[in-house]
C-alpha cells in the first residue's frame, strides 16, 4: 500500500501554529531565556503570530535545483527534495550499502477486517501487581570462578589506585625531558611526536636501559600544540580571530602564529614544547627509568601470568608465529610491562591537565578538541562545536592516494541535536523571512560563515562549489575593509559554526506546515507483561509522564497529542476523547491488514482528556490482570501506530512496550531461530539479518510518514531483537531491552529510561544532509536511519542522543591553503509542529604532509568509526574476517607511519604516533567485544541488541563502552567533588582491600574486595563482614556518613551523563557475578579468546614489521 494515495484525515486538534522558540531542554518544562533571538530576527514580527505567509513572493534561489532520485515513498518530499536537494554534479556514484538492506516488499493478501465492539471497560479494581521475585538473571550459568588470589597478591601492596607505584606518575605538569633514545633524531624527521616501545617480540626482554616510558607526552606532537599551516590564527581577541576560518579569501590573512598564543592551549603546567622536530618522549616514570626491574618483581616490572589461564602467553597461539626477537633483545621469560605501554589513563589525565582549563575556541580551523573525557567548554566562532562533531582527522590528506597510504579513516560523527550545557546554548534561530534561507544557487548549501561576499556585498562566492550567487536585496549589507559584512557578528549565520533557520512552507510536505507531532503508547498486555508487572508499572507512570512531555518554552503545555493501544494477539484502540464519560475500547481481532477504528477520540491533548485518560490508566491492569493469552503480535502494532498518525496527518513516535517472540498468526509473525551452533561459523552472519522482510518494508512506510518507533523489550526468552529491531532503527528510534524484567528491581531503570526517552528534545520528519567543499565527499552513513538515495538521511524522529556517522572519500584533490568544508543541514519538524532547518559547519585543514595527518586525528573517534563500520559489516561476513581486517587495517595505519615519519630506530622497536598511541589498545577492546567475539553465555539477542545500540552511540559512549571507566573508592575525597583518578582495566590492578566503581555506559558494577577494611564496610554497607554483603542490592544502603553520601553521589552523578540508566551491581570477589564483571577489565585476556593488552600490543607489532619488511 502506497501511503502517498492515503487521503489525509483533516485532524479536528490542529492547533495554531506556535511562535518559534528555542527548542526544550530536556527536565520538566524549565523556562529558557528568550532574549538571545532578538538582535537576530529582523522578520520576526511577521511570523509571531501564525505561521508563516505561505510561499508567496521571493522564491528561495533554490527553484531551479535538480531534481533528485527521491524514492517513490519519499514522494511527498518532492519539494523539500528540491530545496535541500543535492549539488548539480548529477552523477552520484553508486552509494555503498547502508546499515539496513531492505528486500523486495512481499505481498501480504489483504482481507477485509472484521469488525469490532465498542466496549465499556470494567471498573473493578484489582490491583495485580506481581512481585515476583527472582533472583538476578544475569549472564547465565556461572562457571567456577578461577581462583583469584594469585592474581591479587603479586608485588607491593597496591597503591590508592590500587595500581603498583611505578605506575603512577603525577599526571598534570610531569616534566618532559626528550626521551633520551630518540635524541639523535635527523632534522629531516618531520616534527611529530611518537612513542617507541619494547621490542614487540612477545617474550623478549624489554631494554629496560632503553625503554621508553609509557606516559603520554602532550609534546609538540600532539594536538596539544599543534600548529595547523594555515588554521592558526594571530593571538588576538576573540574577534579578530574570525578570519582565520573565513575560508579562501582570508587564508592569506590568517597565517599562523605561536601555539602558545591559541587562548585554549595554555593549558595548566603545559610546558611549550620545543619549536620543532624534537621527537619528544614521555616523561619519566618513577621507578622505571634507568632501572633494570627487581627480579622479584617488586617494582611489578615482571608480573606472573593471570590468575585463571594457565600459559602465560597464550596469545602466541592466537598470533600465529612470532617474530625473531632482535638481536638486542635476548629473549626470556618475562612479560612486558603493563606500565610501560600507552595507558588509556595517562592520556585522559594529560588531556584533562592541558585541555580542561581553557574553553575550547572552535574559530581555528583544523584543531583537534580535548578528548571526550575532559570537561571543558566550548566558544563558537565559526565551526561546530565537538558536542555536535567529532572527526576522526582534523587535517586530512590532500589527495586519495595519501588518504589510501595511511588508511586513516576520514569520518565525521555528527549528533546534530546534540544537547549544550546552559551556558552554550540554545542555539539562535534565524529568520531569512519568505523567502527562506539564503542558500547557494548550485550546491544548495545554506548561508554560513564561509561564504564569499565579493563585489560590494552584492553577490557571494560558495565555498563548497565556487558557484556565485546574488545576495537578495533584503539580506543586502556593506562589505569592510577586509571583504567581511560589517554585519557579520550580528547575524549568527555569518559568524558561528552552528544556528537554526526557520523554514518555510517550501520546506514542508506538500507544501503544507506540519500538525504538531503525536506520541502513541501501545501496551503488550499478554500473560508474561502482565505478569511481571510490566503493565501496571507503565501505566501508573504514563499518568505522571503525560506532564512533561516536550513542549517549546512559550506554551503552557506541549502540543503532542497522545494515543493509547493495548495488544496481545489482538489490538485494542481507546477513546479517549474529552467528552467521555469513561474510555471506550474497540478491538481489532483481525490483524491481517490494520486499520485504526476511531478517528475522532484516539489522539488527544492531554489537557483537555486528563480526566478519561486517567481514567484509562487506571483500567487496564485490571482489564488485563486475568489474561491467559500469552500469544503476541508486533507487525501490526506497528501498523497501527503508523495508520493512526496517517489519518491524523502528522508525525510522531510510537512506545511500544513488548514482552515475547510475535508467534500469533499476523503480517510479521517471527520464528525462534536462535541457533548458537552458528556463532563463529560462516553463517553466523544470518543471525544479524533479519528474518523476514516485512519489517523492512513497514520501515519504509513509516520513515515516509514521520513515524519514529521506540521499542522497550521485556522478554523472558529469544524475541529476535534483530528482526523486531528493524523497524526502529530505520526510523531513528530506539531500542531498549530488559531481559528477565521484574517489576520491583528493575523497575528504576526503565522508568529513568522511560521518562528520559519521553522527555528529550528531538525532532521529527527529519531529512539530514552533509554537504562538502570539492574535494571530498559523503560516501557512507553510519546510524540508526533510512536511505532512499544516497544523500538524504532520513529520519522519522532524530533525538538529541542520536548520532549519524558519515564518511568521507576524495574525488579530487584538497588544497592545504582553503582546506576542506562540511555542512550539516537537518530538516525536522520542531515538538510544537515548526519546520525548522539546523546548520552546523565544520572547517578542517588539509596537509600534503602525512606526519601532518598522524598529529591531528583524534583516536577515540577513528575507534567510533571503525566499531560501527566492523559491527555492520557482520551483516556480510563472519566474525574472523571482521577482526581480522580490523588488524590489517590498523596495522596499516600504524606502518604508514613507521615508515613514512617516525625517525629511524631499530625494527625491534614499535613506534605510534603521539595521538593514536592508544590506537593497539581500544582496537583490541573492539576486537573482543561481544559482538565480534562473543562469550559462551551471551545471546544472539544481546548481541544484536548491543550491535544496533553501536551504531548510534557519540565518541563519548562507544569510548565508555568500549573502554569501561574504573574508579578507585578506597581512598575517596569525601570533601571535594572531584571524581576520583581512574585507572585502568586490569584485574591486576585491583586490591584485596579496595572497592571500585566500573560503568561503560550500559553496566554499572561495584565490585568488593574480600579484605575489604571494617571501617569502609561499614561506612558503605552498614555491615560487620564481607559475608553479609547482600549481592542482589541495586542501590546502596543511605548511612549517615560522608562516605555513604559521597559514593552514593557519584553513582548519580555517573548516571546522570549517561543516555540509560544503569542498574547498580554489586559484585562480590569471588562471587559468581565477578566472571562477568571481569569481562569488562578489557585490558585482561577473556574467557572468550581475547587477547589481553600486553600480547595484543605484540602481535600487533609483528603485523607492522610485517608490513614493512
Ligand atoms: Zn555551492
Amino acid at each position: 500500500m502506497n501511503l502517498n494515495q492515503q487521503p489525509h484525515m483533516a485532524s479536528p486538534y490542529a492547533p495554531p501554529q506556535p511562535g518559534y522558540q528555542m527548542y526544550p531542554q530536556p527536565g520538566y518544562g524549565a523556562p529558557h531565556p528568550t532574549q538571545q533571538y532578538a538582535p537576530y530576527n529582523g522578520h520576526t514580527s511577521l511570523y509571531q503570530q501564525g505561521a508563516p505567509p505561505a510561499g508567496q513572493g521571493r522564491a528561495p534561489p533554490v527553484s531551479g535545483a535538480p531534481p533528485v532520485s527521491a524514492s517513490d515513498s519519499y514522494s511527498q518530499y518532492a519539494q523539500g527534495n528540491v530545496q535541500n536537494g543535492p549539488p548539480s554534479v548529477p552523477s552520484q556514484p553508486q552509494r555503498p550499502p547502508v546499515s539496513q538492506s531492505y528486500a523486495p516488499a512481499t505481498v501480504h493478501p489483504g482481507t477485509q477486517p472484521t469488525y469490532h465492539q465498542p466496549y465499556e471497560a470494567p471498573t473493578t479494581s484489582v490491583q495485580q501487581i506481581t512481585g515476583h521475585m527472582a533472583g538476578m538473571h544475569i549472564g547465565g550459568p556461572a562457571p567456577n570462578l578461577p581462583p583469584s588470589s594469585m592474581s591479587m597478591t603479586p608485588g607491593p601492596p597496591p597503591s590508592m589506585y590500587g595500581a603498583p607505584p611505578t605506575s603512577q606518575p603525577s599526571f598534570p605538569g610531569a616534566p618532559t625531558p626528550p626521551q633520551s633514545a630518540f635524541a639523535g633524531v635527523t632534522p629531516a624527521a618531520p616534527p611529530v611526536s611518537q612513542q617507541s616501545f619494547p621490542t614487540g617480540a612477545p617474550m623478549s626482554q624489554p631494554h629496560y636501559s632503553s625503554v621508553p616510558t609509557s606516559s603520554s607526552q602532550p609534546s609538540m606532537g600532539g594536538p596539544v600544540l599543534q600548529q595547523p599551516p594555515f588554521g592558526a590564527v594571530p593571538p588576538a581577541s576573540a574577534q579578530s580571530q574570525f578570519p582565520g576560518m573565513q575560508g579562501p579569501p582570508f587564508a592569506n590573512q590568517s597565517m599562523s602564529a605561536p601555539p602558545a598564543s591559541q587562548p585554549n592551549h595554555t593549558g595548566a603546567g603545559m610546558p611549550p614544547g620545543p619549536p620543532i622536530g624534537g621527537v619528544q618522549g614521555p616523561p619519566p616514570q618513577p621507578g622505571l627509568q634507568g632501572f633494570h626491574p627487581q627480579q622479584n618483581g617488586a617494582f611489578g616490572q615482571m608480573r606472573p601470568p593471570q590468575s585463571g589461564y594457565a600459559a602465560p602467553y597464550p596469545g602466541q597461539q592466537n598470533f600465529g608465529i612470532q617474530p625473531p626477537p632482535p638481536a638486542a633483545a635476548p629473549p626470556a621469560q618475562k612479560r612486558l610491562d603493563p606500565d610501560s605501554i600507552p595507558s588509556p589513563i595517562q592520556v585522559i589525565e594529560d588531556d584533562k591537565a592541558n585541555k580542561g582549563s581553557e574553553p575550547f575556541i572552535t574559530g581555528v580551523r583544523g584543531q583537534v578538541p580535548p578528548l571526550v573525557t575532559t570537561t571543558f567548554q566550548v566558544k563558537d566562532q565559526g565551526n561546530a562545536s565537538p558536542r555536535f562533531i567529532r572527526c576522526t582527522a582534523y587535517n586530512m590528506p590532500c589527495t586519495s592516494d595519501m588518504a589510501k597510504q595511511s588508511q586513516v579513516p576520514l569520518a565525521a560523527i555528527i549528533k546534530p541535536l546534540a544537547t549544550l550545557p546552559p551556558d552554550e546554548g540554545p542555539l539562535h534561530l534565524v529568520d531569512h523571512g519568505e523567502g527562506g534561507p539564503i542558500r547557494c544557487n548550485r550546491c544548495k548549501a545554506y548561508m554560513c560563515p564561509y561564504m564569499q561576499f565579493i563585489e560590494g556585498g552584492r553577490r557571494f562566492q560558495c565555498s563548497f562549489c565556487s558557484c556565485v550567487t546574488d545576495v537578495p536585496p533584503h539580506y543586502f549589507q556593506h562589505l569592510d575593509h577586509t571583504g567581511r559584512r560589517v554585519d557579520c557578528y550580528e547575524r549568527p549565520e555569518l559568524h558561528l559554526g552552528s544556528y537554526e533557520f526557520l523554514a518555510t512552507v517550501d520546506y514542508c510536505k506538500n507544501n503544507k506546515l506540519p500538525q504538531p507531532p503525536a506520541f502513541i503508547f501501545l501496551i503488550d498486555v499478554s500473560y508474561n507483561a502482565v505478569k511481571s508487572g510490566l503493565v501496571a508499572v507503565v501505566c501508573e507512570e504514563l499518568k505522571t509522564l503525560l506532564d512533561h512531555l516536550p513542549r517549546e518554552s512559550v506554551d503552557e503545555e506541549s502540543r503532542i497529542r497522545v494515543g493509547f493501544v493495548t495488544y496481545n494477539k489482538v489490538l485494542h484502540f481507546y477513546n479517549v476523547k474529552s467528552s467521555l464519560a469513561q474510555p471506550q475500547m474497540m478491538v481489532v481481532s483481525d490483524v491481517s491488514e490494520m486499520f485504526v477504528p476511531l478517528l475522532d477520540g484516539f489522539l488527544v491533548s492531554v489537557g483537555e482528556s486528563r480526566v478519561v485518560i486517567n481514567s484509562l490508566l487506571d483500567q487496564i491492569p485490571e482489564i488485563f490482570a486475568d489474561t491467559r493469552e500469552t500469544e503476541t503480535v508486533f507487525g501490526p502494532v506497528v501498523q497501527a501506530g503508523l495508520e493512526a498518525l496517517k489519518a491524523a496527518d502528522c508525525a510522531g513516535k510510537l512506545f511500544i512496550f513488548h514482552s515475547s517472540l510475535p508467534i500469533a498468526e499476523a503480517p510479521g509473525k517471527l520464528k525462534n531461530r536462535e541457533d548458537k551452533k552458528l556463532v563463529g561459523t560462516d553463517k553466523e552472519k544470518s543471525l544479524f539479518q533479519p528474518q523476514v522482510s516485512f519489517y523492512g518494508n513497514l520501515a519504509k512506510e513509516c520513515v515516509a510518514q514521520g513515524c519514529c518507533v521506540d521499542i522497550f523489550l521485556f522478554p523472558n526468552q529469544f524475541v529476535d531483537v534483530t528482526t523486531l529491531s528493524v523497524v526502529a532503527c530505520s526510523t531513528g528510534g530506539s531500542v531498549y531491552k530488559y531481559s528477565h524484567f521484574q517489576a520491583q528491581t528493575d523497575r528504576d531503570r526503565f522508568l529513568n529510561d522511560l521518562r528520559r526517552d519521553v522527555q528529550k528534545p528531538m525532532g521529527f520528519d527529519a531529512v539530514m544532509r552533509v554537504r562538502t567543499s570539492t574535494g571530498i565527499r559523503a560516501t557512507d552513513f553510519f546510524g540508526s536511519f533510512y536511505m532512499s538515495n544516497t544523500t538524504d538521511v532520513e529520519l522519522a524522529g532524530l533525538d538529541s542522543d542520536k548520532t549519524v556517522t558519515v564518511e568521507f572519500r576524495h574525488d579530487d584533490k584538497l588544497s592545504e591553503d582553503t582546506g576542506a568544508f562540511m555542512q550539516c543541514a537537518v530538516l525536522y519538524t520542531s515538538c510544537s509542529g515548526q519546520r525548522r532547518l539546523r546548520v552546523h559547519n565544520l572547517s578542517v585543514s588539509c596537509c600534503t604532509q602525512l606526519a601532518d595527518l598522524y598529529r591531528n586525528c583524534e583516536t577515540d573517534a577513528v575507534i567510533s568509526y571503525f566499531a560501527k563500520h566492523a559491527y555492520r559489516t557482520v551483516l556480510s561476513s563472519p566474525t574472523k574476517n571482521v577482526r581480522d581486517v580490523l588488524v590489517n587495517q590498523c596495522a596499516q595505519i600504524l606502518a604508514c607511519y613507521r615508515k613514512n615519519c617516525a625517525s629511524p630506530s631499530s625494527a625491534g622497536q614499535l613506534i605510534l604516533p603521539e595521538c593514536m598511541k592508544l590506537l593497539p589498545v581500544y582496537l583490541n577492546c573492539v576486537l573482543k567485544s561481544d559482538v565480534l567475539q562473543p562469550s559462551a553465555e551471551l545471546s544472539l539477542d544481546d548481541r544484536a541488541y548491543l550491535r544496533q545500540l553501536v551504531s548510534c552511540m557519540d565518541v563519548a559512549e562507544s569510548h565508555v563502552f568500549f573502554y569501561p571507566r574504573l574508579l578507585p573508592l578506597q581512598k575517596l575525597d569525601v570533601e571535594g567533588d572531584a571524581l576520583p583518578v581512574a585507572m585502568r582495566d586490569s584485574e591486576e590492578r585491583l586490591s584485596r582491600a579496595g572497592l571500585y566503581l566500573l560503568e561503560n555506559g550500559l553496566n554499572l558494577f561495584l565490585w568488593v574486595g574480600s579484605a575489604i577494611p571494617q571501617d569502609l564496610l561499614h561506612n558503605v554497607f552498614g555491615t560487620a563482614s564481607f559475608s553479609q554483603i547482600d549481592p542482589n542490592m541495586t542501590s546502596l544502603p543511605v548511612l549517615d556518613n560522608p562516605f555513604s553520601k559521597r559514593i552514593r553521589e557519584i553513582i548519580e552523578s555517573i548516571r546522570a551523563q549517561r543516555s540509560r540508566y544503569m542498574k547498580l551491581m554489586v559484585v562480590k570477589q569471588d562471587d559468581r557475578l565477578e566472571i562477568l564483571f571481569k569481562r569488562f577489565l578489557v585490558e585482561d585476556k577473556n574467557s572468550s579468546g581475547g587477547a589481553s593488552y600486553v600480547d595484543f600490543l605484540c602481535h600487533m607489532h609483528k603485523e607492522i614489521r610485517q608490513l614493512l619488511s
